[in-house]
C-alpha cells in the first residue's frame, strides 16, 4: 500500500472488554488535510478507538496504518513520536500549575516522548527550548494573554484550547480531538471551530468526536458513524444527516 494518500487507515480495528465487543471491525480513513467527523450514542466506542490509535490500548483484531506504515502494536510513545497527538474526553491539566507549564509538559515529551522523569533534570537551554515552544503554542491558540494564570481558574472553553496547545507541542500530522465542544458556550465554540480550521489549513489532519451536530456538519469532510462498536455509516455531512440508519440510531428524536 504504499504512497496511498490515507493518512490514518483503521482497517477492521476490533476491541473486546471481557465479552463486550467495544469496537467492532470498525474501519475508516483519514486523508492529509482532512477534518473527519466520528459520531454515534454513548457507549458507540469512539473514544476507545482514540485509545487504539494512540496504542493507549491494544487492539483485539485489524490494523491500523501510518503514512503507508503499521503502527497497532508500538504503543503510545513510539505513536506519539509519529506524530499523531490526542486531548482527552476530561479535562487533564494540572490545575494549581500555570497554563505555561501545563502545556510545556507536552513540549517536552516532543522527541523524548515518556520520559516524563527526565524533566527534573533539564539543562537551562533546554528548559528555555521548551517554554518556547509552549509559550508558541499558546499564541497559536488564543490564550496568550492568560498563560501565567493557574489552569484551575480557567473558563472551560479556555481549558480546551490549553489541552490542543499541549497537543499541538508534538508537531502532530494527525490530531485527535475527543467532544472538544462539550460544555462549551456558543462563542467559545466558535473560537474552537476557527481554530480547528485553522490547523486544517496549516495541514494538519483532525479526527474529531463531538456530539453538537452543527459543530460537527460546519467542520468536517466526511463523518463516521459509530452504534454499538460497529460503523453504521460513512459520507459526507450532508449524506449523513439524511442517512436513515443513523437518523434511527443517533439524529433521530
Ligand atoms: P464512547 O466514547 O463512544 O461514548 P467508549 O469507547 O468510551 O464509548 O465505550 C465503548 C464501550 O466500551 C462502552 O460500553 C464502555 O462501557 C466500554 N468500555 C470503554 N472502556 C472500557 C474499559 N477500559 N473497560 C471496560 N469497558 C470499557
Ligand atoms: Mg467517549
Amino acid at each position: 500500500d504504499a504512497g496511498d494518500g490515507d493518512l490514518l487507515r483503521v482497517q477492521d480495528a476490533r476491541r473486546l472488554f471481557g465479552g463486550l465487543v467495544a469496537v467492532d471491525n470498525v474501519s475508516f480513513e483519514v486523508g492529509r488535510g482532512e477534518i473527519v467527523g466520528l459520531i454515534g450514542p454513548n457507549g458507540a466506542g469512539k473514544s476507545t478507538t482514540f485509545n487504539l490509535v494512540t496504542g493507549v490500548l491494544p487492539l483485539s483484531g485489524g490494523e491500523i496504518h501510518f503514512e503507508g506504515e503499521r503502527i497497532d502494536g508500538l504503543g503510545p510513545e513510539r505513536i506519539a513520536a509519529r506524530r499523531i497527538a490526542r486531548t482527552f474526553q476530561h479535562v487533564k491539566l494540572a490545575p494549581m500549575m500555570s497554563v505555561l507549564e501545563n502545556v510545556a509538559i507536552g513540549a517536552h515529551l516532543r522527541g523524548r516522548a515518556g520520559m516524563v522523569s527526565g524533566i527534573l533534570r533539564l539543562d537551562r537551554e533546554e528548559e528555555k527550548n521548551i517554554f518556547g515552544e509552549a509559550a508558541r503554542q499558546i499564541e497559536r491558540v488564543g490564550l496568550a494573554d492568560i498563560m501565567h494564570q493557574p489552569a484551575g481558574s480557567l473558563a472551560l472553553g479556555q481549558q480546551r484550547l490549553a489541552e490542543i496547545a499541549r497537543a499541538l507541542c508534538l508537531d502532530p500530522k494527525l490530531l485527535l480531538l475527543d467532544e472538544p465542544a462539550a460544555g462549551l458556550r456558543h462563542l467559545e465554540k466558535q473560537a474552537l471551530a476557527d481554530l480547528i480550521r485553522r490547523l486544517r489549513d496549516e495541514g494538519m489532519s483532525v479526527l474529531l468526536v463531538e456530539h453538537d451536530m452543527d459543530f460537527v456538519m460546519q467542520l468536517t469532510d466526511h463523518i463516521v458513524v459509530l452504534n454499538f462498536g460497529a460503523r453504521i455509516a460513512t459520507g459526507a455531512p450532508a449524506d449523513i444527516q439524511r442517512n436513515p440508519a443513523v437518523v434511527e440510531a443517533y439524529l433521530g428524536s
